[in-house]
């Protein structure tokens, strides 16, 4: 018999699927980690330029509901980014002198060995973030690789490393976690495990999501009307929600210590170093994004370590 032409998209991608697994080990892992390092290099676009698109978005808005309260002019004064600003324009540029980067100024990692991480106009210090932040993403990619193999889970897996990471970032610089990224990861978590071979059931996925936003709801009204702090923000909780819909709710609760001992470490050290005020309060989403990460690849084996 004659095998059937499939035109379906699935077909095709099973094709690319099946041509990158007969490839020899190594080349896959060369380029798991060439293509972690180049979505690396965009997330780095995406943790400095999305928070100022969505303050510049909600100053509209505020604006455009209370002209009479409008502050756009003094706004706009503080304001040091170009008119057009997103993902894509401008291209990147030097923040001290504007020197625009040429395409050889802007190859992951390579870049900043080869100008010792200053700019090349300017002589200016190039924040070291960049490059780790390109290295980490080539790590999860290869990681990704490592624990699932050349299949569809191990992509989807790095998805969610990456989401983690900017998500993580994005908390750390601001205090706050973006809806279009905690949103869009739940509904993609639930996706993800939808059919056979995700990380859990769809039953156990839809359980994950709300169990997870609803558990640190409570905690954060426990707190707050036993004592008067708001230890958490409500994109902790969609940040939760999402990670239950990827790992399922049983992942939840080792989630959770690790993102509570870590953060509680991190607070140690900090305060020690004089880094931070003791009262302070820590952003919660970076520790709750590597409990995520961490889980994703391990299991849950704290909870055979606890009985
Ligand atoms: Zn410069």
């Amino acid at each position: 018999m004659q095998p059937s032409f499939d035109p379906t998209a699935a077909h095709f991608a099973s094709r690319y699927l099946a041509a990158f697994a007969a490839l020899p080990v190594a080349v896959q892992y060369g380029f798991a980690i060439v293509f972690g390092l180049v979505i690396g290099s965009f997330l780095t676009v995406v943790v400095h330029r999305l928070p100022v698109m969505l303050e510049r978005a909600w100053r509209a808005e505020v604006d455009a509901a209370i002209p009479e309260a409008s502050d756009a002019t003094k706004f706009a004064a503080a304001d040091p980014y170009p008119e057009r600003f997103n993902l894509a324009v401008p291209r990147s540029a030097c923040p001290h002198c504007k020197h625009v980067l040429r395409a050889w100024e802007n190859i992951p990692v390579i870049s900043y060995l080869a100008l010792r991480g200053r700019c090349s106009a300017c002589g200016a210090r190039v924040s070291p973030r960049y490059p780790l932040t390109e290295l980490a993403t080539g790590a999860l990619a290869a990681l990704s690789l490592y624990a699932f193999g050349p299949t569809w889970p191990a992509l989807a897996a790095f998805g969610l490393c990456a989401a983690l990471l900017t998500a993580g970032l994005i908390d750390y610089d601001t205090r706050y976690l973006p809806d279009v990224l905690t949103l869009p990861l739940l509904w993609a978590g639930l996706l993800v495990n939808f059919g056979e071979g995700g990380f859990a059931t769809l039953h156990d996925a839809v359980t994950g999501a709300v169990a997870g936003y609803l558990f640190l709801w409570c905690v954060y009204w426990l707190f707050k009307l036993v004592r008067g702090v708001e230890g958490m923000g409500y994109g902790d909780f969609k940040l939760l929600a999402a990670i239950g819909a990827w790992l399922g709710w049983s992942a939840l609760a080792q989630v959770l210590l690790i993102a509570a001992v870590a953060g509680a470490a991190f607070g140690i050290v900090a305060t020690w170093r004089k880094r931070m005020r003791f009262e302070e309060p820590l952003p919660f989403g970076p520790f709750l994004a590597a409990g995520g990460a961490i889980t994703l690849f391990i299991g849950t084996p704290l909870y055979a370590l606890l009985g």
